[in-house]
């Protein structure tokens, strides 16, 4: 049985699901989740992301990584965790660029958090030259109670969130429903109570819907705890909004398009955009850990982007030197990613995540 039958029997059976559950049973179904069983990525999967779009995405982070690791003292043991790696080739490069400081990639362990079977074998296949030091995890209770760098590109994005409604003067629960033997969106019966919402919610007109995302908060919530207590740093890259605000930002990609999220679900990619204004607020209530938030376009440039591509062209011939200049543009232009894309940095107070190496 197809998972959208499937999908189909359970809301017959047990009435809509949440927004929430509709994402998570799309992405991590063990038999049919778009993330289990496609190929999502790379320009003849679905969609293409930073890191494959060119070397000098993850090789900017490495340089982050190996400052950062030297600003929290240079443990000697110490975790490098990467949340949702795709194919590992944020990593592969990251590692080839933390070569500059040999006593880093000494420290170096690798975890990787991964949901996909599939996804760890092509990660385990492009991280062959550091078998040693990877190893995989299913959760963040895993990491090892030492100083932890924990990294992520368009991860946040893909953890399911919940969507409200505004509806004959109530907010309810967005759910996915059934109405003539289709997918359709239906707002839940039960009122959801306005003391659970943010004050901004209140005077909405009709029809308003707003977002919250528990799992991403959890995640940065258990991330600032660690920093906090053993020490370390966090960079989290995805595409989203420094300030909460309404509206739907659930979508679907497939085939470099966007698609219409009810539809084969298991076969498309669906994300919503970031809060990063609730993120900060998960972090900032533990109390002991400073973030910053920078457009990706500023970070990549401040890292070094032009000089690396420079640095990559000089001598090639006009063909390789219009791929870099394509993929800064890519990378960094505000009409491409550099400005929807936002970069999170959690560091212990009094070290800045923004105080780039000299270039
Ligand atoms: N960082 C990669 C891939 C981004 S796509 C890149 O930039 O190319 C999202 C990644 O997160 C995939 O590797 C996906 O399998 C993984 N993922 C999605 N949901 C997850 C979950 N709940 N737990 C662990 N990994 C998850």
């Amino acid at each position: 049985m197809s998972l959208l039958q499937r999908i189909k029997r359970q809301i017959e059976q047990d009435g809509p699901l949440s927004v929430s559950d509709y994402m998570a049973l799309c992405l991590g179904d063990p038999k049919a989740g778009y993330y289990t069983a496609a190929t999502p990525f790379g320009r003849k999967g679905d969609f293409i992301t930073a890191p494959e779009i060119s070397q000098m995405f993850g090789e900017l982070i490495g340089l982050w990584c190996v400052s950062l690791w030297r600003k929290i003292g240079a443990p000697e043991k110490y975790t490098l965790v990467e949340m949702g790696p795709g194919r590992g080739t944020l990593m592969s490069d990251l590692m080839r660029a933390a070569k500059i400081d040999a006593d880093f990639v000494q420290a170096t362990d690798i975890r990787l958090l991964e949901i996909s079977n599939k996804l760890r074998k092509s990660q385990g296949e492009t991280l062959k030259e550091h078998a040693d030091k990877v190893g995989w995890i299913d959760s963040l209770e895993e990491v090892r109670d030492h100083p932890a760098i924990f990294i992520g590109n368009e991860f946040l994005d893909a953890l399911p969130f919940r969507q409200y409604v505004k509806k004959d003067e109530h907010w309810h629960e967005r759910m996915v429903g059934l109405q003539g033997g289709k997918l359709t969106f239906v707002a839940d019966v039960g009122i959801y109570p306005e003391a659970g919402l943010p004050d901004a919610c209140q005077g909405q007109p009709e029809g308003t819907i707003f977002e919250v995302a528990p799992a991403r908060e959890a995640i940065v919530s258990r991330i600032s705890r660690h920093i906090a207590s053993h020490g370390g740093a966090a960079l989290l890259i995805d595409y989203g909004h420094c300030q909460s605000g309404f509206g739907d930002t659930f979508q679907a990609v497939a085939g470099h398009q966007y698609a219409d999220v009810l539809k084969k679900p298991g076969q498309v990619d669906l994300t919503s955009h970031v809060d990063f204004e609730a993120l900060e607020r998960a972090v900032q209530a533990n109390g002991k850990v400073d973030v910053t938030i920078v457009d990706q376009g500023r970070f990549l440039l401040e890292m070094g982007l032009l000089q690396r591509a420079g640095m990559l062209g000089s001598g090639k011939n006009t063909g390789v030197q219009e791929e870099l200049r394509a993929a800064v543009e890519r990378l960094a232009a505000p009409d491409q990613m550099g400005t929807l894309f936002k970069v999170m940095m959690l560091a212990p107070h009094g070290i800045s995540g923004l105080d780039f190496p000299d270039q």
